[in-house]
């Protein structure tokens, strides 16, 4: 019965190591960014359409969307036009 636990804890020791493992081959862990995997994506800016890293870019969710601007500046004009969109 000792035995049996000793292969459970050894089998579920190996199978965290083996996922910490792959977490850490697929992304490696730098700046404690919390989406590692679209850290380093190159994206559109919609009103500029100016290409930037995702990572450094100014994330806004509307309408059920995110959008991600190249900078605050972007993300306002977004919202006048969207604004006006309306408007019109
Ligand atoms: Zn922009």
């Amino acid at each position: 019965m000792k035995l049996l636990l000793l292969i459970l804890i050894v089998y579920l020791a190996y199978r965290a190591g083996k996922s910490w493992l792959m977490r850490n081959l697929q992304a490696p862990a730098r700046n404690g960014s919390l989406n590692p995997r679209i850290d380093d994506v190159m994206i559109k800016d919609p009103v500029c359409g100016i290409y930037f890293p995702r990572r450094e870019g100014v994330e806004m969710r509307h309408g059920g969307q995110t959008h991600v601007f190249c900078s605050p500046a972007c993300r306002d004009r977004f919202l006048e036009m969207q604004k006006e969109n309306k408007r019109a």
